[in-house]
């Protein structure tokens, strides 16, 4: 848990489980997870396909999909306002007015028969008073802010008629056209091809940077972390395993798990004949093993951890690993935790 503070954060997570019902009961997708976003910062959380991070960014808009459900305990504050105790009218006011999210793929969440200029301005209707025409105005006024050219025709045209980074783009809109807050930005770029996700990037950035939002950035691509991130959260089969400044993160990974992505990450001008994965893959929620999570795919794994399960424990300023390695750094081996190579596709 973060520490108490008198300080009030922008977004406050804290102690968050997101249970399904499973045959032995209830399988925790997400597990105690606790961490801070500050105004205008940039936290990105990090980890493989089904750590929980995407589950953890649909809590924070209540969207969990049934029959999930956030757990009793689960504290999720927003500018001092628990959202765990909102009825949905006074939820709905905060999501797309101060909280507005960008998912991976457009063209699933954009209205295909709706222009796009129509689905922006009914985004500023429905949060403001502005009459029809206004909303229209803010709408093409926005496309021509994330880089839309000709906004007045694009904003007549309807989603399949635009490209994928133009249908990002339009995303990107929707969400900001309010000036949240806070933006959460689901695997934004996954979808698209190298070129256009650095222009998205930085179309992000400097939205940021203009508006002075917070943005949270899920991804499991750890050059997109180097890119944007202030601070980096990494999960593994549903729990936070390391936190750290980005800078501290990459100087000094101190969970295996995370060590494993940055060895995972391809470098470039560096000519790589092989990526590296992390060996195994994760273990199926309702059969972790005990101790540490991590355990059979760790390489360094010793007798403690298969009986206690470590704590967060730190390792610096704002920097803390779930790994008994932090206490006991003398049973770490030579052993890299990448010893699974597979040859890299051309
Ligand atoms: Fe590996 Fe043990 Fe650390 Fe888990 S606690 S990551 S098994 S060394």
């Amino acid at each position: 848990m973060t520490s108490p503070s008198s300080h009030q954060s922008l977004l406050d997570v804290q102690s968050l489980q997101v249970a399904f019902p499973g045959a032995a009961g209830d399988v925790r997708a997400v597990d105690g997870v606790s961490f801070t976003v500050e105004q205008g910062e940039t936290v990105c959380l990090v980890g493989e396909s089904g750590c929980g991070k995407s589950l953890t960014a649909l809590s924070l808009l209540r969207l969990v999909p049934p029959p999930g459900r956030i757990a009793a305990g689960s504290h999720i504050h927003f500018d001092g306002r628990d959202l765990l105790s909102l009825d949905e009218p006074s939820l709905r006011s905060i999501r797309g007015r101060q909280m507005a999210m960008i998912f991976q793929e457009p063209m699933t969440a954009l209205n295909p028969v709706l222009t796009v200029g129509d689905q922006i301005a009914e985004v500023v209707q429905v949060h403001t008073k502005r009459s029809r025409r206004e909303s229209w105005d803010d709408a093409v006024a926005m496309l021509a802010q994330v880089g839309i050219a000709d906004p007045p025709a694009r904003a007549k045209q309807y989603p399949h008629e635009l490209s994928g980074g133009m249908r990002q783009r339009v995303m990107i809109a929707m969400a900001l056209v309010l000036s949240p807050r806070l933006v959460i930005a689901d695997e934004p770029t996954t979808a698209l091809d190298v070129t256009i996700q650095a222009q998205i990037l930085e179309l992000l950035r400097e939205m940021r940077e203009r508006t002075g939002m917070a943005l949270l950035l899920i991804t499991h691509d750890l050059g997109v972390v180097a890119e944007m991130a202030s601070r980096v959260i990494v999960m593994y089969a549903g729990r936070v395993v390391e936190e750290a400044p980005v800078d501290a993160l990459f100087a000094n990974p101190s969970h295996p798990y995370t060590e494993g992505l940055l060895a995972a990450m391809p470098r470039l001008g560096q000519e790589q004949e092989r990526l590296t994965t992390i060996r195994g893959s994760v273990p199926p929620l309702g059969a972790l093993p005990s101790g540490c999570t991590f355990r059979d795919r760790c390489p360094h794994a010793f007798d403690r951890c298969a009986v206690e399960e470590p704590v967060l424990y730190q390792v610096g300023p704002a920097h803390r690993a779930r790994c008994h390695l932090v206490q006991e750094p003398e049973r770490r081996t030579d052993v890299n935790v990448t010893a699974n190579r597979v040859e890299r596709a051309s």
